[in-house]
């Protein structure tokens, strides 16, 4: 499996707050010569796709701010009308009014993510209080709400369409969420909670930032560092002082122990990295136990027994109860496993004439070992089958063309913003125009690490659009003349994040906050996780993963060893990461009365109490104390969202194992009842419906090679 977590989807900034005025006003009111710049106007090129050959670093700037002032004025008109309420002058208009600024943000983020420059760097660190600001004058706004909470109250009498009285409910919660319906006493409360709650996430950034600084270690014998490499050790050059300095990553264990053979160093590096917050200057011990009371009284004020109650309002999983109830059908399977792999390590450790104990910091080192010795894979062995674009064709593309019915050709016509990027158009199986789908695969200096996929154009109904999609990944660039191969990992993230693509290409909404993929986020990466499963499918593989030179087919031997691969230290990696998701939510179901006394007791007990901690070598992937994703981002009772999403995948892999695989007719029911939805259903319904029953947890334990 592809590490998810360096993967993610992003998410354009308004999906839900689209504004408006029509285009005429936008020309009329504009100070700046519309024309004269690209992204103030509607696009010429086919399927409204971005005009690259027009647009400058310098267009941005102008076009994001009178993006916000049209919003913003818009807002107002709505909010201060005297007409009564109706769909039409209120949600309707809302949706409408983010128009322009959906249109130049979506262009502007996603060149920031994936060829940015200084000049956009300072745009985007410029432009990040003015959505905020745009937010709260959204969502802050009473009068606004009054006539949205009116509409919902009656809307099942307004004769609407049931996509309208969707967008009415999605509005409404936005507001209520975001506190709209408390009393002005409440809300002044919310906002000083806000703004503390703001502060200590702030705090943790930066004192983790420091700890994790503090924590580097520095080695001035060479002896102590045995079993790196040297270009390795060359890249660990202590820059200021003698010796080899290693910076702490973000999570508990640390790459370079799979490779040290020095105990003691090893033991080194996991204690600095477990202990980075505990007890010094950088402790952050204080400041998550402060955060975390703070936020259940924040769900309490907001009508919750807790945070995460709060928190998981319009996910799949609904209430903390079903995340639970998940843990507890995965953690028996997965530390079962796991203490079996500490077994086998434990023998590797004996076969290596060592005598000791397994401890954390020696799992990687002598797993590596079993893996070799279990699965022999060497990547490069396999990485001649995987050429870039015959997997994307012949691979990624011929997948969905015998799923979904689908086309492709190249247009090599449409303007990109660099030249590695691809560009092909998607066709309907009786010969309509479906999309347009950018490619833009190789590492470089102007692109920031990961995979995702975006929208420059989002479908709509509303606006008469197709979409236009585009997939961003960090593969190697090969040297001039030379093929550029995958490994497997790159090989299934591209057809991971082709299944982003299909999820916004199947898109059929009317309205652009519902289209696609602005679902829930234990939801969106579901159809991406999906598509992955069609990489090691026979038929797929048979046609695409071809030897670049000779053009024969891979050997089975290659193949079984990747499969069989795919199962090792399962135990050791769902662990960990039930556990880190399971201290995320024990952290936000206290209740609002509750006293903390101190952090790392919290979180011994949260282990204890539901038996994450019965594997000692097996410590959670991020300790409390240093888990930026809950306590310094936007993840707080949302981690659990990386292994629900893998439950469904896997079970709605199942469903099409058990029901004849990959045919036409399978992929078309999966598109109309699924991936077409966008947001206009109820998540756990609209999967419920299509796969005749509950997610099951069975068939991922199954992949996992858990059972
Ligand atoms: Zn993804």
């Amino acid at each position: 499996m592809k590490n998810v977590y360096t993967m993610f989807l992003l998410t354009v900034l308004f999906t839900s707050c689209n504004d408006s005025k029509s285009k005429n006003e936008t020309t009329s009111q504009d100070p700046m010569n519309t024309t004269e710049n690209p992204l103030l106007v509607e696009s010429t090129l086919p399927y409204f796709a971005p005009d690259f050959s027009k647009i400058t670093n310098d267009h941005f700037k102008p076009a994001l701010d009178q993006g916000i002032a049209l919003q913003e004025k818009a807002v107002q008109e709505i909010a201060n009308a005297s007409t009564e309420a109706t769909f039409d002058n209120t949600i309707l208009a809302l949706e409408k009014s983010g128009e322009v600024l959906e249109r130049v943000s979506n262009i502007f983020y996603g060149l920031t993510g994936a060829h940015t420059n200084d000049t956009l760097q300072a745009i985007q660190e410029e432009m990040a209080p003015k959505f905020a600001a745009l937010q709260d004058a959204i969502f802050l706004n009473d009068k606004l709400f009054q006539r949205v909470k009116h509409l919902n109250e009656i809307k099942e009498s307004l004769g609407l369409e049931a996509e309208a009285v969707k967008l009415i409910e999605n509005y409404f919660e936005q507001f209520e969420k975001a506190g709209a319906n408390l009393s002005p006493e409440d809300k002044e409360v919310l906002k000083g909670y806000n703004a503390k709650l703001a502060a200590l996430e702030n705090q943790f950034n930066k004192t983790l930032l420091e700890a994790n600084n503090n924590g580097a270690l520095v080695f001035t014998d060479k002896a102590a560092l045995a079993g790196l490499s040297e270009a390795q050790l060359k890249s660990l050059e202590n820059t200021e002082g003698e010796g080899w300095k290693i910076p702490l990553l973000n999570t508990t264990q640390q790459p370079l122990l799979q490779s040290l053979e020095n105990r003691a160093t090893r033991e080194k590096l996991f204690k600095a990295a477990f202990y980075r917050t505990d007890g010094s200057a950088h402790d952050t011990k204080g400041i998550i136990t402060e955060l975390a009371e703070l936020r259940a009284k924040k769900g309490a004020l907001l009508g919750f027994p807790n945070y995460a109650a709060w928190s998981l309002q319009g996910t799949m999983a609904e209430v903390p109860e079903n995340v639970f109830k998940m843990f507890e059908g995965l953690i028996p399977a997965a530390t079962a496993k796991a203490a079996n792999e500490a077994a086998e390590i434990q023998q590797m450790v004996k076969t290596k004439g060592e005598d000791f104990t397994l401890e954390a910091w020696d799992w990687n080192h002598y797993a590596e070992m079993v893996r070799i010795a279990k699965y022999d894979l060497d990547e490069n062995q396999i990485k001649p089958y995987f050429e870039t674009k015959t997997v994307l064709e012949k691979g990624v593309f011929y997948a969905a063309r015998k799923l979904y019915g689908i086309t492709f050709k190249e247009r090599i016509d449409i303007p990109t913003y660099h030249e590695d990027v691809l560009v092909y158009e998607l066709f309907e199986e009786n010969g309509e125009a479906l999309g347009l789908f950018y490619a833009d695969y190789f590492a470089r200096p102007s692109k920031r690490g990961g995979a995702w996929m975006s929208n420059f154009v989002t479908q709509s109904k509303l606006y008469d659009k197709k979409p236009v999609i585009y997939n961003v990944c960090n593969y190697p660039k090969p040297a001039s003349g030379e093929p550029a191969l995958l490994t497997y990992d790159e090989v299934e993230t591209m057809f991971h994040e082709f299944g982003h693509a299909l999820h916004g290409f199947f898109a059929d909404q009317q309205y652009p906050s519902l289209s696609g993929t602005a679902v829930a986020r234990d939801f969106v990466e579901f159809p991406s996780q999906f598509n992955e499963n069609w990489a090691l499918y026979p038929e797929i593989l048979k046609n695409y993963a071809v030897h670049y030179k000779t053009g024969e087919q891979i050997p089975q031997t290659l193949l079984d060893k990747i499969k069989k691969s795919g199962t090792f230290n399962q135990g050791y990696s769902l662990t960990e990461n039930l556990a880190a998701s399971n201290l995320d939510m024990q952290w936000h179901v206290i209740a609002a009365d509750t006293k903390i006394a101190d952090a790392n007791a919290f979180e011994k007990e949260a282990l204890a109490k539901t038996k994450l901690d019965v594997v000692s070598a097996v410590p959670p992937r991020y300790r409390s104390t240093y888990f930026a994703h809950i306590f310094g981002g936007g993840y707080a009772a949302g981690y659990y969202s990386y292994l629900w999403t893998e439950m469904l995948h896997h079970d709605a892999y199942n469903w099409f194992e058990n029901n004849g695989g990959l045919t036409r007719a399978n992929g078309q029911r999966f598109r109309e009842m699924v991936l077409s939805r966008g947001n206009t259903l109820d998540l756990e319904q609209m999967y419920k419906d299509w796969r005749g029953s509950d997610p099951q947890i069975a068939p991922m334990l199954t992949a996992r090679g858990l059972e």
